[in-house]
């Protein structure tokens, strides 16, 4: 038992250095390294076409300059409301070439949800997707913003125009019966007018490691989104330490995949900065779309996919098939929400390559464990902490108390990797960040005695249903282990005389009549009888959160009303 002696356990994945150097260089910085080293090699590929690192270094220092003269300043906050495509990964380094933050959002959030963050975060400049300019435009004085730069993305991409048009848009007029105060209208600048200064000089100060580089905010599964806020040295660390784990990684020559969104932590790490960082080919999608991909695959094989398991698990059917090939593919990792093990192996069986789980949230730059890319990963487990990073697993109630090795607890983190706090919560940062440095994540996990990590669920989620507790995933996957049933959430429902009842929501496949009784017989011989769902209710569909995961918040609120 290697770690029974210790308070903490860090990484032993086998050919992974325990530790990581202290990061040296802040993003832009990374970024330089990477423009003057890999200069002629593609860096970004959009709809077919290629921008090389040297055009890219040269348009990141002319969107710099185009920035600072429209006012941005070292410690402004520049709000990027941009799908993935090219322009979103020269705003991103030209605002923090400048010392600038950079807050993400997601461009298909309605009016309602982007002027909440926009009330949070108090930018005063904001670079959008031409889609939602006129809404973010004629956001109300209330509010700071005072400048707005539109981005046409298929500019000269007549391909991207196409696929343009199926995107979801929440129109001006919908903005505007949304919003109480009077709009001012401020006039959007084309992207464009930013290029035609030439380039920021040479001299201009960047930011410092520990300055701010990110207000990035959460999903949103558990509450309204917070900002988590994030340094230079933060993601610099996040995208080292990713480095040290992937082994058999050619710098300057892999393909990756950028079919996450690039406003949400995951995608943002795994494609704007660590693919940046080691010189790859950034293939760049403004939204998962499996015809897209199978397109794309053609001309430039993936060889690095980060991705979730429903995006996996259409991709392997597809594969499977045949009409797509996904045998290139060195690298899947899967993140952000559990990756049920039947998906690993349609995945491995379809492709040939290997699909391995880590685990992450955005207080962590994301990325916290990992399974080790080989043969000794453990499907079932998130695998073992990062390099540089540890962990402890706690009681819940008392979080200075380690529980013995092998029980379940709350995992907590700590690594170079570990947000600052939330943006002007004080109350939520004291929490979450505790003394020491842990940060709490609000899961429940246990340890094997070799080290292996499993989540059992959120903390919030658990059900207490007659003194026991029940993991709602447990339940979940005994639910979906029925041929006829395709997707599942299961939810707290409150019992008419105080407690919770189990209750399930299910999404049935096509044309199939399932009864909540068959469903509960299933359970049984699954599950002990005070896991067994008490109510079954066929739904159409599940809400999910941006990047795919099944949202119970609002299942519960739905079941209820
Ligand atoms: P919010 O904190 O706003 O409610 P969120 O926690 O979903 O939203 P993220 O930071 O995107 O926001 O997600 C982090 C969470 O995702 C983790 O705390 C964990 O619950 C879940 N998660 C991430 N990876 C995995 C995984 N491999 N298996 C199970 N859960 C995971
Ligand atoms: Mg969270």
């Amino acid at each position: 038992l290697p770690y029974a002696s210790r308070p903490w356990l860090s990484s032993y994945a086998e050919g992974v250095p325990h530790e990581i150097d202290e990061p040296t260089q802040t993003l832009p910085e990374m970024m330089a390294a990477s423009v003057s080293r890999y200069g002629k090699s593609p860096a970004l590929e959009f709809f077919g076409a290629t921008t090389t690192y040297r055009e890219l270094g040269r348009l990141v220092d002319r969107a710099a300059e185009g920035l600072r003269r429209v006012g941005v300043r070292a410690g402004d906050r520049v709000a990027l409301v941009l799908p993935n495509c090219p322009q979103h990964v020269v705003a991103f380094y030209a605002a923090l070439r400048l010392g600038a933050i950079v807050i993400e959002h997601n461009p298909i959030y309605t009016p309602r949800e982007l002027r909440h963050q926009f009330e949070d975060h108090g930018a005063r400049f904001a670079i959008v997707w031409d889609k939602v300019a006129d809404t973010v435009a004629e956001f109300p004085s209330d509010l700071a913003l005072e400048h707005v730069i539109s981005v046409d993305i298929t500019r000269a991409m007549p391909r991207a125009k196409r696929f343009a048009l199926r995107l979801p848009v929440r129109k001006a007029r919908e903005a505007r019966a949304q919003l109480t105060a009077a709009p001012t209208s401020k006039r959007a600048r084309p992207w464009e007018t930013l290029l035609t200064h030439g380039t920021l000089s040479r001299k201009h100060t960047g930011p410092r490691l520990d300055d701010i580089a990110l207000l990035q905010y959460t999903s949103g599964t558990t509450g309204s989104p917070k900002g988590a806020v994030l340094t230079h040295a933060n993601l610099r660390a996040n995208a080292m330490q990713g480095r040290a784990w992937v082994p058999g990684l050619h710098d300057g020559e892999e393909t990756f995949y950028g079919v996450l969104p690039l406003f949400h932590a995951y995608g943002l790490t795994l494609c704007l900065t660590f693919a940046m960082s080691i010189g790859a080919k950034l293939v760049l999608f403004p939204k998962y779309d499996l015809e897209l991909v199978a397109s794309a695959v053609r001309k430039s094989p993936p060889t690095f996919l980060p991705a979730v398991p429903p995006i996996y698990d259409q991709l392997a059917r597809a594969a499977a098939r045949g009409t797509i090939d996904l045998s290139t593919v060195r690298f899947a990792i899967s993140g952000a929400m559990s990756l049920p093990v039947a998906t690993v192996d349609r995945w491995e069986a379809a492709t040939g390559g290997l699909l391995v789980e880590g685990y992450g949230m955005t207080e962590s730059s994301p990325v916290a464990l990992g399974n080790p890319i080989g043969p000794s990963r453990r499907p079932g487990t998130v695998g073992v902490p990062f390099p540089s990073t540890e962990i402890r697993v706690v009681d819940p109630a008392d979080p200075e108390t380690d529980v013995p090795l092998g029980e379940t607890g709350e995992l907590l983190l700590r690594g170079p990797q570990v947000f600052q706090g939330y943006w002007n919560r004080p109350t939520d940062t004291a929490e979450t960040l505790l003394d020491g440095g842990w940060l709490r994540t609000g899961d429940i996990a246990s340890v094997s005695p070799d080290g292996f990590v499993t989540i059992v669920d959120r903390l919030k989620e658990i059900i207490i249903t007659g003194g026991f507790n029940v993991s709602p995933s447990e339940v979940e996957d005994a639910l979906v282990a029925h041929p006829d049933i395709e997707a599942a959430a299961v939810v707290a429902l409150p019992k008419p005389r105080g407690g919770e009842d189990v209750a399930a929501a299910i999404v049935v496949r096509d044309g199939v009549d399932l009864e909540p009784d068959a469903v509960r017989d299933f359970c049984k011989t699954r599950l002990a009888a005070y896991k067994v769902p008490r109510r079954v209710i066929v739904v159409d569909d599940l809400p999910r959160s941006l990047v795919g995961k099944v949202l119970r918040r609002e299942v519960r609120e739905h079941l209820m009303s």
